[in-house]
C-alpha cells in the first residue's frame, strides 16, 4: 500500500504581505466553529509570531506556539 502523499506545509509566514520563512507555528481553534479535534495552524516568522499568537490569543482560541519543524500530519 502507497500511503498518500503528505500535504506540505506552507513554510511561509501567515501575515498578511509577508514573505518571511516560518520559524513557529500558531495553533488554535475557535470552539464556535471548530470540533475539539479540530486545530488550525498560522506558520509565523520571528516578527509576526508575537502579533499572530495574541490575535488568537486575545479571543481565548489560542492553543499554543511550537517550532514548525514540530508540526505533526494532524496540525492544520
Ligand atoms: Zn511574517
Amino acid at each position: 500500500m502507497i500511503s498518500s502523499e503528505l500535504t506540505p506545509i506552507d513554510l511561509r509566514c501567515s501575515a498578511k504581505g509577508c514573505r518571511a520563512l516560518a520559524t513557529d507555528a500558531v495553533r488554535w481553534r475557535n470552539p464556535k466553529i471548530h470540533t475539539a479535534t479540530r486545530r488550525k495552524v498560522w506558520t509565523a516568522c520571528p516578527e509576526h509570531r508575537d502579533h499572530l499568537s495574541s490575535f488568537v490569543d486575545i479571543r481565548g482560541f489560542l492553543i499554543d506556539v511550537i517550532p514548525v519543524a514540530e508540526l505533526s500530519d494532524s496540525d492544520g
